[in-house]
């Protein structure tokens, strides 16, 4: 295993469609385990492999929660191929961030539940209902394979707001 790279805006590639994954691979296996990596090490609870640069359709998430010892078991979940099949008209505001917009938080509203489709490690593929942050990540990440980021469902000034400072970070990373 190892920790990748994690993209940061303004980075371009943030913004491809990722290709959906054909056939689940020894490579597939090995890029989902990076991924991991690179999401318990920044910490976060969800990346898209886009983030990490390659423009695939598959998706690490863990959304463990502490025991009552204060503990906490991880719960890996791989999401490939994966689709929003139906949609709640009721919608839910969670303040989302995003480890390719780092240490920008706000609130987003979108659809409190949705059922999904995606296919596991093992090829098999899956249909099942997700609420509460559920619902709210898995929106977020599937927005990266389309090349959405939470910041496109702000408002225009906000939205300028942050490009720009990002903007300005990354010229003056580059000197
Ligand atoms: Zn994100």
């Amino acid at each position: 295993m190892a920790i990748r790279e994690i993209i940061i805006l303004p980075d371009k590639q943030l913004r491809l469609v990722s290709k959906p994954v054909e056939k689940v691979t020894t490579e597939i296996r090995k890029l989902a385990d990076d991924m991991f990596e690179t999401m318990y090490d920044a910490p976060g609870i969800g990346l898209a492999a886009i983030q990490v640069a390659e423009p695939l359709r598959l998706i690490t998430m863990d959304l463990a929660k502490k025991d009552e010892n204060g503990e906490t078991k991880p719960k890996p979940r791989v999401f490939i191929n994966p689709e929003i099949i139906s949609a709640s008209e009721e919608l839910s505001v969670y303040e989302e961030g995003c480890l390719s917009i780092p240490e920008y938080y706000e609130e987003v509203e979108r659809p409190a539940r949705v059922r999904i489709r995606f296919t596991d490690l093992d090829g098999k593929v899956h249909e099942e209902d997700a609420d509460g942050l559920f619902a709210t990540c898995i929106q977020h990440e599937i927005d990266h394979l389309n090349g959405v980021l939470f910041v496109d469902y702000l408002s225009k000034l906000k939205r300028d707001r942050v490009m720009k400072k990002f903007m300005k970070a990354a010229k003056r990373a580059a000197g």
